[in-house]
């Protein structure tokens, strides 16, 4: 099939055969798909959506076509965990550690930030020295001698996701449930990972803004990645505002590695420990939710967790001093401190106005080939339910970019909403989503996953 006719059937509405799909994938890896028709692709799939056997077949192709990487070699239980995408979102960087720290294998593959929302990589790629672009060959190796891999794609690991994710990024084609879908799964479970955790984000700084839609997507996930084999369990959680204060590629890094010395901020405490404990179930090595919440809390008081952080760091070629010296991550040469215009209780901090503003003061990418700013950011003084007195600060701007402060400063103003009462509390856990919980589904183009 050419790719013309590929994107055209799509484009029409047809279910696409596993063998087009593999066809294609195989053309995309091999370079044989420009960017343009790749592109078109990514778009007609957004409007007419997937059914759950295209979901598959699109997942299990971009899993297997062009990756060189095979993790049977490393004996042991492989478990690891994925985010959709959020603003703050640094849990990664916390629970791979502690669970790697408890004796499992955490061979984690990770993204670059998606439109508002940050990425691991670039999280990653902000500690001075750190090389997220590991080949299969060092990926194994470094697997097999410390427990715990934080990389990201490569030419030769998950490279279908490589392409298709940096022009999703850049055609407003990022919240598309059956791309998601395969894009998180084939990077996951890509090297045979016998178990996955996912954090599926819900509200006005995730990709899925209700709870439906979230839902939706977390089944498919669960569905999809239990059928390839693996243990999966998906946790709904609140994105209605940022996780954490902090929001920024090295800001984030700091304040991870404050939570694994047992600080930071409860909201990601909150969800870091319970990720980090279903993995240690999924990883069997706890039997009981509550007894893997004990051993959460072991690894990160006895320090195990950050040490695992720090020999992490140092294989990967970054510099190990940054978790005990903090300063040692890069800054942004100017700074500007956003005040409150009247005095009250904060009611929101709306995470899709932070997460755009990151990207404006050079957090994230508004193009393919932007460079990111690693320095840049926000970090937040005030969150919901905080007493905030006039002119009081409600959070810090950081960048090199002068230009970009009136913007950034701007969406910050409006993310936070200030009023009179006390706002309700919220749950940042909404909801668990097991494969036992599900029903036997169809597949076909009657069950189509849209959006
Ligand atoms: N994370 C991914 O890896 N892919 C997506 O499509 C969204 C979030």
């Amino acid at each position: 099939m050419r790719t013309l006719d590929f994107i055209r059937a799509k484009r029409d509405g047809e279910e696409l055969s596993a063998a087009a799909i593999q066809e294609f994938v195989r053309n995309l890896v091999a370079g044989r798909v420009p960017d343009y028709q790749a592109s078109a692709f990514l778009m007609a799939v957004y409007f007419q959506g997937m059914s759950e056997a295209e979901t598959h077949a699109l997942t299990e192709a971009m899993t297997t076509i062009g990756t060189d990487l095979d993790l049977k070699p490393a004996s042991g239980t492989k478990i690891d965990k994925h985010s959709t995408g959020g603003v703050g979102d640094k849990t990664s960087l916390v629970i791979a550690p502690i669970v790697a720290s408890a004796g499992i294998l955490v061979p984690m593959i990770s993204g670059r930030g998606l439109g508002h929302s940050g990425g691991t990589v670039d999280k990653l790629a902000s500690i001075p020295g750190y090389r997220t672009d590991l080949s299969a060959k060092e990926f194994l190796a470094q697997l097999k001698a410390i427990g715990i891999v934080l990389a990201g794609q490569s030419a030769d690991v998950a490279p279908a996701d490589m392409k298709l994710y940096a022009l999703r990024d850049a055609t407003a084609t990022v919240d598309c449930l059956p791309l998601i879908v395969s894009s998180i799964l084939s990077k996951k479970i890509a090297a045979g990972l016998d178990g996955l955790v996912l954090d599926v984000k819900v509200g006005g700084g995730a990709f899925m803004k209700t709870l439906p839609r979230a839902r939706a997507l977390a089944e498919a996930l669960v569905r999809t990645g239990t059928a390839m084999g693996s243990r999966v369990v998906a946790l709904l959680t609140d994105m209605e505002s940022p996780l954490g204060l902090a929001v920024g590629n090295a800001l984030e890094v700091s304040e991870a590695v404050s939570v694994l010395k047992g600080q930071g901020p409860d909201d990601l405490r909150e969800v870091c420990f319970e990720l980090a404990a279903w993995m240690l179930v999924l990883g069997r090595v706890a039997k009981s939710l509550e007894i893997a919440r004990a051993r959460v809390e072991k690894q990160v008081q006895s320090g195990a967790a950050v040490s695992k952080l720090r020999q992490v760091i140092a294989h990967q070629g970054g510099n190990p001093g940054i978790v005990d010296e903090p300063g040692k991550l890069p800054r942004a040469r100017l700074q500007r401190e956003l005040r409150a215009k009247s005095a009250g209780t904060v009611q929101e901090v709306q995470a899709y106005p932070i997460g755009i503003a990151a990207v404006v003061l050079g957090a994230g990418r508004a193009a393919v080939e932007d460079k990111i700013d690693p320095g840049a950011g926000l970090l937040l003084r005030k969150k919901p339910g905080d007493k905030v007195e006039k002119n009081e600060s409600l959070c810090v701007l950081y960048s090199d970019r002068e230009a970009s402060f009136a913007e950034a400063e701007a969406l910050a103003m409006e993310a936070f909403v200030i009023g009179k009462a006390a706002p309700k509390k919220k749950k940042r856990i909404l909801q668990t989503i097991e494969a036992s919980h599900l029903k036997a589904s169809k597949s076909g183009p009657k069950t189509k996953q849209k959006r």
